[in-house]
């Protein structure tokens, strides 16, 4: 049997990719198969996005945080009013949608691993390690890795991280603030700082990130949390959970076809900001655009394209961090020094107009962004 769509991974972005197909009336005859490795794997993290009014998956949001920080040394918490942080739960997230989708009519959801896809003119064949073999007009992949950019003429750096949740057994953490980056961490050569989610007085993760090119051995982020910890005097903790990831950052269009049937997505379609890693939010907002190609002509893999202005700031952003590994603290400390949280987020939404991001960029010595766009302008987009 032949399906309409497969989608390979029900991650994030298959998942959201799913719902959306089978919540557009006019492809209800549509038949989708979904591909996912068997296994708990998928339920290990957490998502965070903000938002400034009410967002669809509201309902999942175990936790809000209105006030930021991006600092070095004194923290000081900025209100983002009226945008809120807010946090879902993976497992939350998958224990709701898994049931919709296994049961859901036009879905077949078989749990088995994807080797490879040969793909002809009109259909796909996605080939799994079962031995068995399925068929679909157009197929969604989400499988990333990094050997898609280790020939791009772009940077390519890593957003990598462990995250440890932990409780303590007095109440230390104000769950209404979180810190963004807070660069207080030896920098050693490299753009590095604690992202501190605390979700009550005694519970709260703490994750060690770098914005760099090479992941670090595990005990490395393990013993950078456990320092940050002691400094701060917190001793008596028990880790309650632990998340570990490496999130593209590359400007590289991740978003072209790989072959006339198949489409990546999520990670592996460049979804991911190149410059902040943050692919939750976006994710929802492509799969209503590809959902919106699919409706006016569901034969033909819809291709997206994402080379805007927002794009091209990212680039110079990770020219910048790709040759001065290390100057990333000062960038970020500058510019939410200088502008406003809100401005920002809003930036990073890429709903700014142009004047704005000229305010955005001349907070932060605008000579090494010329400089940037000179090197690319000779280079070529
Ligand atoms: C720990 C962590 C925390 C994050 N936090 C945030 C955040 O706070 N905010 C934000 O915006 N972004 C965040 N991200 C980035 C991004 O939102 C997530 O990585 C998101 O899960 C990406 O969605 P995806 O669908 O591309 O990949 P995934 O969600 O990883 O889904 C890929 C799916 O493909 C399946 N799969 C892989 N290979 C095969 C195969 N061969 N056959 C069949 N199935 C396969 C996997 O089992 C998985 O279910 C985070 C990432 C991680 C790792």
């Amino acid at each position: 049997m032949s399906f309409d769509f497969a989608i390979i991974g029900a991650g994030a972005a298959g998942t959201l990719l799913a719902v959306e197909l089978v919540n557009r009336p006019c492809l209800s005859t549509k038949r989708i198969l979904i591909i996912d490795r068997p296994g708990g794997d998928y339920r290990d993290r957490t998502w965070c996005f903000w938002a400034t009014k009410e967002h669809s998956l509201d309902f999942l949001v175990k936790h809000r945080y209105t006030h930021i920080s991006v600092n070095e040394k004194d923290k000081q918490y900025t209100p983002i009013h009226p945008y809120t942080y807010n946090r879902i739960e993976g497992a939350d997230f998958h224990d709701h949608y898994r049931p919709i989708l296994k049961s859901h009519p036009q879905i077949e959801f078989i749990e088995d691993e994807v080797v490879s896809i040969n793909s002809e003119k009109n259909l796909a064949h996605i080939n799994l390690v079962s031995n068995e073999s399925k068929i679909a007009k157009i197929c969604f992949d989400s499988r990333f890795d990094y050997n898609r950019l280790s020939d791009s003429k772009y940077p390519v750096l890593q957003q990598h991280f462990i995250g440890l949740e932990i409780e303590t057994n007095q109440e230390v953490f104000d769950a209404s603030k979180a810190d963004f980056m807070d660069f207080s961490v030896p920098q050693k050569g490299n753009t590095r700082f604690m992202y501190v989610l605390p979700t009550s007085a005694t519970r709260a993760l703490f994750e060690y990130t770098l914005f760099s090119h090479q992941p670090l051995k595990d005990s490395e982020y393990e013993e950078a949390i456990h320092e940050y910890l002691a400094l701060r005097k917190i001793s008596n903790y028990k880790l309650i959970s632990r998340e570990k990831g490496s999130i593209p950052m590359s400007p590289h269009p991740l978003w072209r076809p790989l072959s006339s049937r198949v489409l990546p997505i999520g990670l592996n379609g460049g979804w991911a900001k190149p410059s902040t890693g943050f692919a939750f939010n976006r994710s929802l907002q492509r799969v209503g655009q590809i959902v919106d190609r699919i409706e006016k002509d569901p034969e033909r893999l819809p291709k997206l394209k994402f080379k805007n202005r927002f794009w091209f700031y990212d680039l110079l952003l990770l020219d910048l961090l790709n040759r001065k590994n290390g100057e990333g603290s000062k960038l970020f400390i500058r510019l939410f020094e200088k502008r406003k949280p809100q401005l920002i987020l809003r930036f990073l939404d890429e709903k700014t107009s142009f004047i704005e991001e000229l305010s955005i960029m001349s907070a932060n010595r605008p000579i090494q962004f010329i400089k940037a766009f000179f090197r690319w302008l000779f280079k070529g987009f």
